[in-house]
């Protein structure tokens, strides 16, 4: 086939990307917007040899599973690529996407199909964020909020996202009125200028509170700007329970949204608070926090489920951020270790303890594949692993922690994921010797309507020996610092 050729086809199957899969004349075609089972209109906007990437010109028969997008500006987003999929065949196709990562990337067989649970989804499958970063940008002279169109950076105007709380509609709205009123700019990336960049708004489901915090590219606002911005959100009050406004400041060219140039808090006491089963935490500006309460409650019970914890034992749980997880586990321990690699999350990590009064939770600064080692063989009873939690970032662990976390043998491993390329990588890794096997994958989904799906597996150990000693060749000067450090322990 050619570009511009048009054809039509069956959607047969669907990338992990989302996108339809079809054939014509043995030609495989991706197509965006199209779901498995459409008969599609196709022009080829793209060809390559074999392959080639078309638009969908014309629904001529709709799948079965097809369902109206809610959303008026799903395509032009792009950030809900599963709109168009019932939410049941986005559960499948969320477990599909892990079984075939482990399958062609972590080199497990078929067998590791019947260790894949089915994907645990949510009842209602929207307004399930507590987190938005809208950016502003301007129309015709005009301060607009909105979304990035696709993978640009062109603002397509839209005051209300269907993933987050209806009422921060009503904080954009006021957002925009003051600035107007204010003569504030929105901040253009090419040129520098402009002040307003974006918005961070929070809200802890449990609680009901309201983070709001503009992120603006100067620190001289006028003192009667900000009396302006307090005054106007806080008259939302009877209805909004808004109990944290501050502003963040990013003074850098860049696209990097929250900045490091400063914190002005404007109203209450610059964090909110929420709630996740028993344990409560506070959340910052800065820090990182799950954006699906609802679905994290399952994830860390999935986690805790997995753990098999009988009070007995030392956990370690790696990547910590604010000790989300390490707390969930805490009471369930006899002892958890928490290491991340940002000072302030740490600091939030130990309030959080002591706001929970939990005693027997200890965190370290640090990077988890050298910390990990050098406090073990500084004390290899103190800080045994017999559970040991991962939670890292996309790009997964690394060879070098998974190195030492086998050699310290602990006797169950329970990885928490938001990427499934790189959970496969590592698990294939962490199980080539033998001495590791998965016991469950349990695909849970923090993301309703996106690609994304969070998993959370368990690794059991073969056997009972416990390997002896690690032999890491760990660096004296960096051990001490990282004991320097130590807080809580
Ligand atoms: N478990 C937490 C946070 C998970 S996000 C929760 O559920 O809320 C991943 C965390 O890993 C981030 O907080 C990031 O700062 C941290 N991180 C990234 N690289 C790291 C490394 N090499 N060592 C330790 N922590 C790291």
């Amino acid at each position: 086939m050619n570009k511009n050729d048009i054809a039509t086809i069956l959607i047969e199957d669907m990338t992990t990307e989302g996108e339809g899969i079809g054939h014509a004349d043995g030609f495989t075609l991706f197509v965006k917007d199209t779901v498995i089972g459409d008969t599609v209109r196709v022009k080829v906007m793209k060809a390559k040899k074999t392959y080639g990437y078309a638009r969908l010109m014309e629904l001529v028969s709709p799948s079965p599973d097809r369902t109206c997008a809610p959303c008026p500006v799903s395509k032009a987003c792009g950030g809900c690529q599963l709109q168009c999929l019932s939410y049941e065949k986005q559960l499948e196709f969320k477990r599909n996407k892990v079984k075939g990562h482990l399958q062609r990337i972590g080199g497990f067989g078929e067998d590791v199909t019947e260790k894949i649970l089915p994907t645990i989804g949510m009842d209602q499958p929207f307004r399930y964020r507590n987190k938005a970063l809208i950016p502003f940008g301007e129309k015709d002279g005009r301060l607009i909020a909105g979304f990035y169109a696709g993978r640009t950076h062109s603002i397509i105007e839209q005051s209300d996202c269907l993933l987050t709380p209806e009422e921060y509609e009503q904080i954009l709205l006021v957002l925009l009125n003051w600035a107007e009123k204010c003569h504030l700019r929105a901040y253009q990336e090419e040129t520098g200028k402009g002040t307003l960049r974006h918005v961070l708004i929070r809200k802890g489901f449990s609680s009901g509170e309201i983070m709001v915090c503009p992120v603006i590219a100067t620190r001289n606002l006028s003192e009667e700007t900000k009396r302006l911005l307090t005054e106007q959100l806080t008259e939302l009050k009877p209805r909004l329970n808004i109990t944290s406004i501050s502003l963040n400041v990013n003074l850098k060219q860049t696209n990097v949204i929250m900045g490091t140039d400063g914190l002005i808090n404007l109203y209450g006491p610059g964090y909110i608070t929420d709630r996740i089963g028993e344990i409560s935490y506070r959340i910052s500006p800065l820090s990182f926090y799950q954006v699906n309460p609802i679905q994290t409650e399952k994830l860390y019970g999935t986690a805790l489920k997995y753990a098999g914890l009988t009070g007995a034992e030392t956990v370690w749980d790696l990547y910590c951020g604010i000790g989300t997880i390490s707390l969930f586990l805490a009471k369930s321990a006899k002892m958890v270790f928490g290491v991340e690699i940002v000072p302030e999350a740490i600091r939030d990590a130990e309030r959080n303890a002591a706001d929970n009064k939990i005693t027997n939770a200890a965190f370290y600064t640090g990077k988890a594949e050298e910390t990990m080692p050098a406090l073990y063989r500084s004390d290899p009873e103190k800080y045994r692993a017999d559970v040991v939690v991962v939670d890292p970032p996309r790009k997964g662990c690394g060879a070098e922690l998974l190195d030492t976390i086998q050699q310290m043998g602990p006797e169950r491993i329970v990885y928490v994921s938001c990427d499934s390329a790189t959970l496969a990588r590592d698990l294939k890794i962490l199980c080539a010797d033998g001495r590791y096997r998965i016991g469950a994958v349990q695909p849970v989904d923090m993301f309703p309507q996106s690609v994304h799906v969070e998993s959370c597996v368990l690794l059991q150990r073969v056997g009972n020996t416990r390997p002896k000693a690690i032999t890491l060749d760990v660096d004296m000067e960096d051990y001490y610092r990282i004991k320097g450090d130590r807080t809580n322990g």
